[in-house]
């Protein structure tokens, strides 16, 4: 039996550095059945093949219709389905992911010049979901399938003791029941871990500090503050964190998308306001925002404040030094972002207040 695996994501993206967890679940499995199974990086010769899995996490990422048509081909994940995606058959979503699928393609890449550490999670990483689900459902988040958080796979099922690290991708693991009892689970490795998608800051108590922040966590610690409406609560939270940590925390800041739908004037000059004031908050508590825009900033009449205030949130070696003046003026007065900052304050002076703030 030959099967070809397809990452579509890796083929469509220029700079996509990140496995696709079903692709190795489902080689995994299919080798365990004693298949021949290759990692297939174009959409050539797939007539070889007696069977071919194609997974894409992202919906822009082009995929040739006519492939999809093709008798052997089975395509999944959410880029191609969105929240209506299909799981996986269950002896392949809990078969033990293999981590070897792109050891081909990684040596390439580095035979070719590629760097190593663009690589770390295809060559350090254990990777799974200890939990799945979200009660949340906000409404621009794929997770609209659920109202809880529940167990999904144990530890033991992905994790691979040759690697030195572990990447979890749960939705929402703080608001999962056992979040005590898994977290002991990642401690008791003694290796260091972290929550690829962000943890629910809104969800901390003192126990879960205790715990997290004790963790021996690899990289940032990341959060979201999506929504302005949260901000006492998140601001709460921030000052249980500080009691229990002195590292800069992370928060993904989602902008560009009306919860109300009207997408209007009102909205657009509210969003970038609001975005602003999320991003003076974080910096009183030494927090670092990484603003994530929603596609749709690209309709707003500030859409060089958006590209503005991403290009200095998001490069924190700006971020810590420069007040987004000076971050401004740093790119010279005649460029396009000291432009963009300029006239939003001449039509909004009420602004000026946000542009000095600085990271302390
Ligand atoms: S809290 Fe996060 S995972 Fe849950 S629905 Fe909202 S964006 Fe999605």
């Amino acid at each position: 039996m030959r099967i070809a695996i397809i990452d579509a994501d890796l083929i469509g993206r220029k700079h996509h550095r990140f496995p696709n967890l079903a692709c190795m679940k489902l080689s995994g499995y299919w080798k365990g059945q004693g298949a021949d199974v290759v990692l297939k990086t174009d959409f050539t010769g797939l007539s070889k093949f007696d069977q071919v899995f194609i997974s894409k996490v992202f919906t822009d990422t082009p995929v040739p219709e006519d492939v999809l048509s093709l008798p052997n081909v089975q395509h999944g994940g959410t880029g191609f389905f969105y929240d209506k995606a299909a799981p996986l058959p269950d002896e392949a979503e809990h078969h033990r992911p293999d981590y070897h699928l792109s050891d081909p393609w990684v040596e390439r890449q580095l035979s070719a010049g590629g760097k190593a550490r663009d690589l770390i999670y295809y060559t350090d990483y254990s990777i799974g979901f200890l939990t799945r689900g979200c009660f949340r459902k906000c409404s621009f988040c794929v997770n609209q399938n659920h109202d809880r958080v529940f167990a999904h796979s144990p530890l033991s099922e992905f994790f691979d003791p040759e690697r030195p690290k572990i990447c979890l991708l749960d939705d929402n693991f703080l608001g999962h029941s056992n979040w005590k009892g898994l977290l002991t689970d990642l401690q008791q490795t003694q290796r260091p871990f972290q929550f690829k998608q962000g943890l629910d800051e809104r969800l901390l108590t003192d126990k879960k500090c205790a715990a997290l922040f004790s963790s021996r966590y690899d990289g940032d610690f990341i959060f979201a503050f999506d929504d302005a409406a949260d901000a006492a609560l998140i601001e709460q939270k921030l000052q249980l964190a500080r009691k229990h940590t002195n590292a800069v925390l992370k928060f993904y800041c989602f902008c560009g998308y009306d919860r109300a739908g009207a997408w209007d004037a009102d909205f657009w000059k509210r969003d970038i306001f609001e975005l602003l004031f999320r991003i003076a908050m974080l910096m009183r508590y030494r927090c670092l925002p990484y603003v994530m825009r929603y596609a749709r900033y690209s309709e707003s009449p500030y859409r060089g404040m958006y590209i503005t205030l991403a290009r200095w949130c998001n490069q924190p070696s700006f971020f810590k030094k420069k007040s987004l003046w000076e971050f401004a003026e740093s790119n010279g007065r005649n460029s396009a972002c000291f432009r963009y900052v300029d006239e939003f304050a001449a039509q909004f002076p009420e602004v000026l207040p946000f542009y000095t703030m600085k990271f302390k």
